[in-house]
């Protein structure tokens, strides 16, 4: 097959990572026959040092050329960097929110994956880290309360703030399909989180996805309310599979589930639109504190890069053998130093630098 990628290393750690995972990706196209070609496309800070903006119309062009886009991360240190004092939106954050506008992405993926190799990283009860879990938070990435009207008032002296929650059918029809069709390439199970108990948005949400549900009889479908999972995430994440929900409540569920975890250099996520493409990038930022130094975790961005595999290109059993990849290098005691125990040299963990994890998962393809 043939792959055509789009890659923004961005700021920071950005670039390397970002070549630790295409390390693991052109391991992949070499096993099975694939052939990859890479797009740079600049964005964030990297392109104010060349261009004077954070995005460029050749850089959405490029973006929307490729078949999917790998990114690293963008942005400063906002405190020293001198990018923080160019305008609001001349900034490299600008350049995101506008490029995940001209892709139209409005479904945002986030795996919450506890491996039992990190299973001390966790903060939850140790029973519940024993058990492990594997779920995936499908957030509403363009609706509802971030985008409806909004105002501040004051009358007779008194100041009054609105903002509107708004969803139509269509919206919400779309992040269900999206939601469902991912279910069935995992174990077939869709939480639909919501509150239905209260909100107008909720019960349209509600009756939609059950809508939508009837396409989908392979797939088992629960709905939960909001303040329900914010406890069963801390109490039986394993319950979960796909949790679906809409744009503030997946803001705030998402940083549960990813604190649960215990350690941010491990967790992938991908923004989709309604074709196959789709914006692949790790959760955490751009970590400008340790950029430079080789030892940041490409984790995150080699397993965004297996999502971009399985979501955009179909290719589940590629996906499958970068994540089997990672497990097995965590297996054998290798760690960065963000995912290092205290102590861990003496249960037999070993200490290794960004290039060295990323060589090392390449080497298990
Ligand atoms: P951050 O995620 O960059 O860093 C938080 C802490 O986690 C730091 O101590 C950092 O060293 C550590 N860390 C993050 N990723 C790591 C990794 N892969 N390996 C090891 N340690 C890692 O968050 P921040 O410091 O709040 O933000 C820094 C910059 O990143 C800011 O400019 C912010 O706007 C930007 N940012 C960008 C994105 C994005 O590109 N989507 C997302 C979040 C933050």
């Amino acid at each position: 097959m043939k792959l055509n990628i789009g890659c923004i290393s961005g700021d920071g750690i950005g670039p390397e990572i970002v070549r630790e995972a295409k390390k693991v990706l052109d391991a992949i196209a070499v096993k099975y026959g694939h052939e990859i070609s890479y797009t740079e496309i600049l964005l964030g800070g990297a392109s104010i040092d060349v261009h004077g903006v954070p995005l460029t119309q050749e850089a959405i062009q490029a973006a929307k050329e490729s078949d999917a886009v790998l990114m690293g991360s963008i942005g400063g240190d906002a405190n020293t960097s001198p990018w923080y004092q160019l305008p609001p939106d001349r900034r490299p954050e600008a350049g995101l929110l506008a490029i995940r506008k001209e892709l139209g992405l409005f479904a945002n993926l986030r795996p919450a994956v506890l491996y039992e190799e990190l299973a001390d990283a966790c903060p939850l009860k140790k029973e519940t880290s024993e058990a492990g879990f594997d779920l995936l938070i499908m957030r509403e990435l363009t609706g509802g309360l971030y985008f409806g009207e909004r105002r501040t008032t004051v009358e007779n002296g008194l100041r009054t703030a609105v903002d509107t929650l708004v969803y139509n059918e269509n919206e919400i029809r779309r992040i269900a399909v999206k939601a469902f069709d991912i279910a069935r390439k995992r174990r077939g199970k869709v939480t639909s989180v919501d509150k239905a108990n209260v909100l107008d948005s909720s019960r349209l949400w509600r009756a939609v996805v059950n809508e939508v549900a009837k396409d989908y009889p392979d797939v088992e479908l629960s709905h939960m309310l909001v303040d329900n999972c914010a406890m069963q995430l801390v109490k039986d994440p394993a319950q979960f599979d796909v949790i679906l929900t809409e744009n503030m409540f997946g803001d705030i569920l998402s940083d549960e589930a990813s604190m649960v975890t215990g350690s941010i250099g491990m967790l992938a996520s991908a923004s989709l639109n309604d074709t196959k493409f789709g914006l692949y990038e790790p959760s955490h930022g751009s970590a400008p504190d340790i950029a430079g130094k080789d030892i940041a975790n490409p984790i995150a961005t080699i397993l965004s890069a297996a999502m971009m595999l399985r979501y955009s290109f179909d290719l589940d059993k590629e996906a499958d053998d970068i994540e089997r990849a990672v497990k097995q290098v965590l297996k054998e005691g290798f760690r960065t130093a963000d995912i290092m125990p205290e102590g861990g040299k003496a249960s037999g963990e070993n200490k290794c630098s960004c290039s060295e994890m990323g060589s090392r998962i390449a080497e298990r393809i």
